[in-house]
């Protein structure tokens, strides 16, 4: 492992399922006739996006299974889970557990290198995509138990893959080769970086109105990557409002994941929705003015 790497937390490990997985998804857009995508291939992949992203990934996994931001039935809780596989990022179960060592670490002063953003561009491209931790003490994050032993979650980080396939083998048959290709492998290529990304920049460059008091990160808010990312990139409000399913604070931070849940509670779908209003974290202190940053990579 590399030097600056070394922690008492945990090892961090290269991932050869992480990497060939990204590099698998990356190679099969040259098999994609970029002439032949039609109208049908955009509104297809659109609608893929809202549920997969939207609902799979930003309002079910994120804002509701970790955050708790939210109560739902089990069946909305199943589905969302299955529309995150789909969104072809990877085993469920593992991604809720390294959000649970990020943000453990991120609140803190001692936070490991591997997750602090003091590193370039590049370096997070390495990192975040081809290397993994995996923690010494399972126990200290404070994961709940429910969610360690919840069936779906179970099932799914074990047949994640198989799933994706028969989706795609669908697809295969419906719409053909190229249709498939970019609902799956260019999407997913487009999901994965486009997470890494929003994740690394909001870190690095925008604007804040809190700091969170003792934590090494804080994150920044950006009014085009939060748009484009169902609201994940109003990052600043998230860390200082993290059990809150609304990631938008003001009327100029468009937060689509925010409208989804709106739109699920008035269907009954979800209930007890917690917004930043009713629960300020006392640790997230509000700047004086808005503090900016400039993008630095
Ligand atoms: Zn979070
Ligand atoms: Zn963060």
């Amino acid at each position: 492992m590399n030097e600056t790497l070394k922690t008492n937390a945990g090892t961090i490990n290269f991932s050869w399922k992480k990497t060939i997985w990204l590099y698998l998804m990356m190679l099969s857009i040259i098999f994609i006739d970029f002439s032949i995508i039609g109208w049908h291939d955009f509104i297809i992949n659109f609608c893929l996006l809202f549920l997969t992203v939207g609902i799979g990934h930003s309002v079910g996994l994120h804002r509701g299974i970790i955050h708790k931001s939210y109560k739902t039935t089990k069946g909305f809780r199943k589905i969302s889970l299955y529309l995150f596989v789909l969104t072809g990022l990877g085993n469920p179960l593992n991604w809720l557990k390294q959000h649970y060592f990020r943000d453990y670490w991120q609140n803190r002063k001692d936070c490991p290198r591997y997750f602090q953003y003091k590193h370039s561009l590049i370096t997070d491209y390495f990192w975040n995509l081809h290397l993994t931790f995996i923690p010494k003490d399972l126990n200290r994050y404070n994961i709940p138990e429910e969610d360690l032993s919840d069936p779906t979650l179970l099932w799914l980080s074990k047949t994640w893959h198989v799933n994706y396939i028969a989706f795609m083998a669908i697809f295969y048959f419906l719409l053909g080769i190229n249709s498939m290709l970019v609902a799956t492998c260019l999407r997913t290529t487009i999901i994965i970086l486009g997470h890494w990304y929003i994740g690394y920049a909001s870190h690095k460059y925008g604007y804040s109105r809190h700091k969170i008091k003792g934590a090494d990160e804080s994150g920044y808010n950006d009014v085009l990557l939060g748009l484009i990312s169902f609201g994940e990139g109003f990052h600043n409000n998230h860390h200082s409002y993290p059990t809150s399913a609304k990631f938008s604070s003001k009327w100029y931070e468009i937060d689509f994941g925010w409208m989804l849940v709106w739109l699920l509670s008035k269907l009954k779908i979800i209930k007890n929705v917690k917004t930043q209003d009713a629960n300020l974290k006392p640790s997230a202190i509000p700047h004086k003015t808005v503090i900016w940053k400039l993008p630095k990579f």
